[in-house]
């Protein structure tokens, strides 16, 4: 039997502590907390990690605060576009949604992808008709609305720019994107879940790393689970997921040294700034991020920890 963990992330960002309320920490940490808990409550009854890291990456994505589902940052047309992927350790097989409208639950539609078709990734109209025929939950642009988002957008119309969530400045705080998952079952199988409404004014149709195999999600029984958060494109020309798993398996790191040698010393060379969480078959857990701070939480039979800060 293994020793199940559940790690969790709301994003990567350079969250200054003075800007931030005691009000919103906490109801930051409360998201956080209410996603480790839909997730490790099914470890505990014997669910497995791809089970485990849906249910987390769903609560993070309903949470209004996260830039994931509800709450996600506006494209430069307007609309809110959504990526999204999952990946189960134990068959390598994965699902994945770029740039899809709309959908309530994204990670629930890459989850399904990978369950029911032969595909591993969908956009589009052809994203759009398999989640209907799927019953995958649609919700109206009210419900993805916030308030902030689209004061946050507007301000980067108005000075023509694009910019990572977690680099967005407006009325003093700094704010974050991107949510993802990693867990460990007893029966010593991972998975990694990552979703997210990418970068405020981004070209509609841009795609992140968050759904891409290898780039932003990777989860292989034999190395580790990883899900990223952090500048998309950085992390997609440094294949960030998979370049953990190589160090991993073929110079034979453990998670943490991987992860230090990849966000530490090999993104900062390209500009990659983020973080990421992973966990190994052993159940070693570790989260690293080369940014100001990393929204993360950590659950095992031990402890239940949130943090935000370094
Ligand atoms: N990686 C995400 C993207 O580029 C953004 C983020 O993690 O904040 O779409």
């Amino acid at each position: 039997m293994s020793k199940q963990v559940l790690v969790i992330h709301g994003g990567a960002g350079t969250i200054r502590t003075q800007d931030m309320t005691a009000e919103m920490e906490s109801a930051y940490l409360k998201g956080l907390e209410e996603a480790l808990l839909a997730g490790y409550s099914l470890l505990e009854k014997g669910s497995s990690a791809v089970d485990a890291v849906l249910a987390a990456t769903k609560s993070l994505e309903d949470n209004i605060l996260f830039n994931a589902g509800r709450g996600s940052v506006f494209a430069a047309d307007g609309a809110q576009e959504m990526d999204a992927s999952i990946m189960d350790g134990s068959t390598l097989k994965a699902g994945a949604v770029s740039a899809v409208r709309n959908i309530r639950n994204p990670v629930e539609l890459a989850y399904m992808i990978m369950a029911k078709s032969q595909h591993v990734m969908l956009n589009g109209k052809g994203a759009a008709e398999f989640a209907s025929l799927n019953n995958i939950q649609t919700e109206s642009d009210e419900y993805f609305y916030s308030q902030f988002r689209y004061e946050q957008w507007k301000q980067m119309q108005e000075s023509g720019e694009m910019a990572l969530d977690h680099n967005v400045v407006l009325r003093g705080n700094k704010k974050f994107g991107t949510v993802g998952a990693v867990a460990l079952d007893k029966f010593g199988n991972i998975a990694a879940a990552t979703s997210t409404g990418g970068m405020t004014n981004k070209q509609f149709g841009r795609v992140g790393d968050s759904p891409i195999i290898g780039a932003g999600t990777y989860a292989n029984n034999k190395t580790c689970a990883i899900s990223c958060t952090g500048h998309g494109e950085p992390f997609i020309r440094a294949v960030t997921a998979y370049d953990v798993s190589c160090l991993m398996e073929y110079k034979g790191l453990s998670l943490q040294e991987a992860m230090d040698m990849v966000v530490y010393e090999k993104l900062p060379k390209i500009e990659g700034e983020g973080g990421m969480i992973g966990v190994d078959a052993l159940g070693n857990a570790a989260m690293v991020f080369n940014s100001e701070g990393m929204y993360r939480g950590v659950r095992n039979e031990e402890k239940m920890e949130t943090a935000i800060y370094k």
